[in-house]
């Protein structure tokens, strides 16, 4: 099923100016300039002026005098902030999720959840804000203390990706916050409109809150700017989301400067269905992970790996569930899969099939475009099956498009192989009724990568576990867990109450 029409450029301007303004986003000051797409259909929702990269320098100095305000705030007053920034989330819910489908072209429900994660992790945050423990630790010497206390960092620098243009923000947000940091987020260009309406609504708590304005900032533009965030020396943590090329030009750059830089790159996921998997339930979980978001996940699931015994009924499965797929207007209820974010998405799509093919794979179901008539400008896709005798060149990099290759193998050791055998190390999955199996998969000998999951597909993650992946991902994490420790500073603090001053280790420095 496809809906067969698409919204026009005035009805999705409206909607776009409407849920701006009501997250308190003066109209009047976005200006001209650069053009906002919907990928919906593919025309300007509205213009935008960009900032120069020489801004950036500006705003890092008024992030550098909150900052010397806002890390002397009791951290669970921080928390506070965060919690009434939570409820005007809650409250703007549903204009901001409109906003995200409008930009990113994400459906409904999906939107939603990204708002709702924001929401989550801002909770999180808010206990956090009670729990930014230190440990204490035996001195060796006689009345000592020797114990660690966590600091407020410094200035943050975000750059984010179009395909989840509030929630990788508000991960970091809400966690630097209560960390006693301050921070500069630099939007994707692609979807600078949510990043302002995020920027508005934290804008409305800070006030409230008596915090200074410049706790938060935004910066609006493409990659130039981006490089003067990852340049500027006050930048103390560069938490970059994106692509493995762009994390490969930003690392080192701050690197270079001895700076903190926490990289979540791309991903290749795969999933190992065994031969004792629940076919029904593994249906499910990889539609899901490779169809969902129009395939433009990081956790996106890429390869599924199957047992020989499976691979046939698994497929047929799978193609069938991919034919019946709702795809069109993201806004639009029922739809599944909405469109590509652009048409370098869709090039990529289209030149990862035919490469496919010479390397000797099948294209099973999808691929084709869809919607011309009624969006030509826009790139609605059918999510794509591929079948391939092995794991060839084209399946080791991500394509960033529902394109899913589906592998054999017919030995678990030969399946984790196949799992580990690409440069990124984002999110893995095996569905399984083998215990050891699971177990094998989940141990030190099996998945190489962030995230390992039994029995559900590689996307979807909650925000209590730390977020990230190894190798070519960047090794960075975000989100629950302990990740908060990223975004702070560790002192080792020895006190001494004894009187005395004996040395570490017996040495003698008597004079
Ligand atoms: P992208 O790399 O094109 O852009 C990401 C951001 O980096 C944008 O804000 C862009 O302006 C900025 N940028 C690009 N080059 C830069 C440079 N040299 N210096 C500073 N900033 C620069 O990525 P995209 O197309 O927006 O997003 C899709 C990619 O992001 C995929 O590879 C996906 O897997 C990845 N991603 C990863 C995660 C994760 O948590 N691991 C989450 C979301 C997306």
């Amino acid at each position: 099923m496809t809906t067969r029409t698409i919204p026009s450029s005035t009805e999705l301007s409206a909607l776009a100016d409407a849920a701006l303004a009501r997250c308190g986003v003066d109209l009047d000051a976005l200006g001209g300039g650069a053009s906002i797409i919907s990928p919906i259909n593919g025309q300007a929702l509205t213009t935008l002026t960009w900032d120069d990269a020489s801004e950036v320098g500006a705003a890092l100095d008024r992030a550098e005098d909150a900052f010397r305000v806002w890390r002397r705030v009791p951290a669970p007053e921080r928390g506070a902030l965060v919690k009434r920034f939570a409820a005007l989330l809650g409250t703007h819910q549903k204009d901001l999720a409109t906003l995200v489908s409008l930009e990113a072209g994400k459906i409904t429900s999906e939107a939603r959840g990204e708002v709702q994660e924001m929401i989550d992790i801002c909770d999180f945050a808010v206990g956090l804000s009670r729990q930014l423990y230190g440990r204490t630790m035996p001195s060796e010497r006689p009345g000592h203390r020797l114990m660690e206390t966590w600091h407020p960092l410094g200035v943050v620098g975000v750059i984010s990706a179009f395909n989840f243009p509030v929630a990788v923000w508000s991960w970091n947000t809400a966690i630097a916050l209560v960390c006693g940091d301050t921070l500069v987020w630099k939007p994707s260009e692609l979807t600078p409109l949510s990043a302002l309406a995020c920027q508005s609504i934290l804008a409305q708590a800070l006030a409230e809150h008596g915090a200074p304005e410049s706790v938060s900032q935004v910066v609006i533009g493409g990659a130039e700017v981006g490089q003067a965030l990852v340049d500027h020396p006050s930048v103390a943590l560069l938490s970059a989301t994106g692509s493995t090329p762009m994390g490969r030009r930003v690392g080192p750059r701050v690197a270079q400067r001895l700076g903190r830089s926490l990289l979540e790159l791309g991903g290749n996921n795969a999933a190992i269905v065994a031969p004792s998997a629940d076919l029904d339930l593994a249906v499910r979980g990889i539609v899901f992970a490779a169809a969902g978001t129009a395939g433009q996940r990081c956790t996106t699931l890429r390869r599924v790996i199957a047992h020989s015994s499976v691979i046939d009924d698994l497929t047929a499965r799978l193609a069938d569930a991919y034919g019946r797929l709702p795809i069109g207007d993201p806004l639009a209820q029922g739809t599944l899969v909405g469109p590509l974010i652009r048409q370098r998405a869709h090039d990529a799509m289209v030149t990862a099939i035919d490469q496919a093919r010479a390397e000797g794979g099948e294209l099973i179901v999808g691929g084709e475009r869809l919607l011309q008539d009624a969006a030509p400008e826009a790139f609605y896709v059918r999510p794509a099956i591929v079948r391939l005798p092995a794991q060839t060149e084209v399946v080791l990099r991500e394509t960033f498009a529902p394109l899913l290759w589906v592998l054999p193998y017919d030995h678990i050791d030969e399946a984790i192989a196949l799992n580990n055998a690409v440069p990124q190390g984002l999110s893995s999955s095996i569905f399984t009724a083998d215990q050891r199996e699971a177990e094998l998969f989940a141990s030190s000998e099996g998945s190489d990568c962030g995230i390992v999951n039994v029995n559900i597909g590689t996307s979807g993650a909650e925000i209590g576990g730390a977020f990230g992946g190894e190798k070519d991902t960047g090794g960075g994490r975000e989100s629950g867990s302990d990740a908060w420790k990223a975004y702070m500073r560790r002192a080792t603090n020895t006190i001494n109450f004894s009187g005395e001053l004996p040395l570490a280790q017996g040495v003698d420095f008597s004079v």
